[in-house]
């Protein structure tokens, strides 16, 4: 025996080695196909490239009816036979699946397993056909085909590299499907978060019409000369401005996911803003006989939405005037901080905040107080919508306590108007 190579092996082993390197090459990239159609388009080419086919199909098994159906087959042949079934029973595809095992036809004429129902369809006579399962850990999940419309006989390396497809082929759509199915699931989520949105948005505004109406007669009967009806009338308008409270906070939780490129942005300058907002909470912290003092450097121009913006700053004056027991003292620090920023700070002499609740108080619901015995009404989303609509604008808050009944310090961070 001779140890010199003849020209047909070399030719064959070349042959080899290109496929095996083609192969290699199909491999990264179903490995990183993460979409299911381009994932089954590029497996069903590559099926019919290494077999040198004329056309290939994927088929994959549906659990839900219990069928082998056609995923991908070579444009051109047909792409009429997309989403239809073949029987297990009766169909080379089907003989693979329910026999999982590799089924090498070299003549179908001479083969009563082939379903010829849609060659006719397709206008592609099948003469000859490679089927292989796809297996994926212990189960099949579908059969690759390659197939002719010549009689061959189909060679060993073949088989072997169409089964090296299908078991890598197997993992990719495992993958794939994994990632449609939380796509779609994702997709209701978003739906149902739409709806309860819509419900929201819809059930605040029909609250808001009738709660008008109590309040505007409350407060009427508040005026009146009998001290009894006036005392019954106040519980009433507290009452009612707790509710309107809820109801402003339901109304604007769809600003926690506040899209920065919503904002409507235009520059305006701290102290004008400040002069927006300063009133009602004035009247409030007079009804409170807190102290407000006011120290904001005129002239920090801002690049900012100025109704969300407000928004924020209210929420953060609000629970300052909240959060402090009657006659205390509120203190409005607005300054130029470094890094082309401006620094406002809001200081109380409340109620404070235990160390262990800092870093929750900006959670959504988040409120310190149980529930059950609460005194302060509110959603818990006045910080966290602070924050979302800071963050929006590129800036941040933070708050500071030296603890319990030693008074809170909110600072807020917001980039300066460029060309200030
Ligand atoms: P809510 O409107 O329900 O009070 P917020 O998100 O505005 O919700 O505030 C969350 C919690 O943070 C409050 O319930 C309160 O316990 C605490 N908190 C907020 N501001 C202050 C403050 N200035 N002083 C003390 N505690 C505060």
């Amino acid at each position: 025996m001779s140890d010199k190579i003849s020209q047909k092996q070399l030719v064959n082993l070349e042959h080899r080695v290109s496929i095996l390197t083609r192969l290699a090459e199909i491999s990264t990239v179903i490995n990183s196909t993460m979409r299911l159609k381009p994932l089954l388009e590029h497996i069903m080419a590559s099926a019919a490239e290494i077999t040198n086919a004329e056309a290939a199909s994927v088929l994959l098994w549906e659990k839900r009816s219990n069928t082998l159906r056609f995923a991908a087959t070579t444009s051109g042949v047909s792409n009429s036979l997309l989403g239809k079934a073949v029987p297990l029973d009766g169909s080379i595809a089907g003989t693979v699946m329910r026999e999982r095992r590799v089924v090498v036809v070299n003549e179908v004429r001479a083969e009563p397993q082939h379903f010829d129902k849609y060659d006719e369809e397709i206008r592609f006579q099948t003469r000859s056909v490679l089927g292989v399962p796809m297996f994926s850990k212990d189960r099949v999940i579908g059969v690759i085909e390659a197939v002719n419309r010549r009689k061959l006989p189909w060679t060993e390396d073949d088989v072997h590299y169409l089964s090296i497809l299908a078991a890598q082929a197997a993992v990719a759509i495992e993958g794939a499907q994994l990632v449609s199915r939380l796509e779609s699931a994702n997709q209701e989520l978003e739906k149902v978060d739409q709806l309860k949105n819509d419900f929201i948005a819809l059930a605040s505004h029909e609250l808001r019409t009738p709660l008008g109406v109590i309040l505007g007669y409350a407060s009427f009967l508040q005026e009146s000369q009998d001290p009894e009806v006036t005392e019954h009338a106040s519980k009433v308008v507290g009452s009612a401005l707790q509710l309107r409270r809820i109801i402003e906070d339901l109304t604007n939780l769809r600003y926690l996911q506040q899209n920065e490129a919503e904002l409507m942005r235009e520059t305006v300058t701290l102290d004008t803003l400040m002069s927006e907002i300063l009133p009602d909470v004035r009247t409030f912290a007079e009804a409170k006989h807190h102290r407000l003092l006011l120290n904001i450097t005129p002239g920090i121009r801002i690049y900012v939405d100025p109704i969300r913006i407000n928004m924020a700053l209210t929420n953060i004056l609000m629970n300052a005037v909240r959060f402090t027991p009657d006659g205390g003292e509120i203190t409005l620090i607005g300054d130029f901080a470094p890094k082309r920023q401006m620094m406002l700070m809001v200081r109380d002499t409340g109620i404070g905040i235990a160390p262990e609740e800092i870093g929750r108080i900006f959670d959504k619901f988040y409120q310190v107080e149980d529930h059950m015995t609460r005194h302060h009404g509110g959603l818990g989303i006045g910080l966290s919508l602070a924050k979302a609509l800071i963050e929006a604008h590129g800036g941040r808050i933070s708050a500071e306590s030296a603890g319990l009944n030693k008074g809170s310090t909110f600072t807020i961070m917001l980039p300066l108007a460029d060309g200030k």
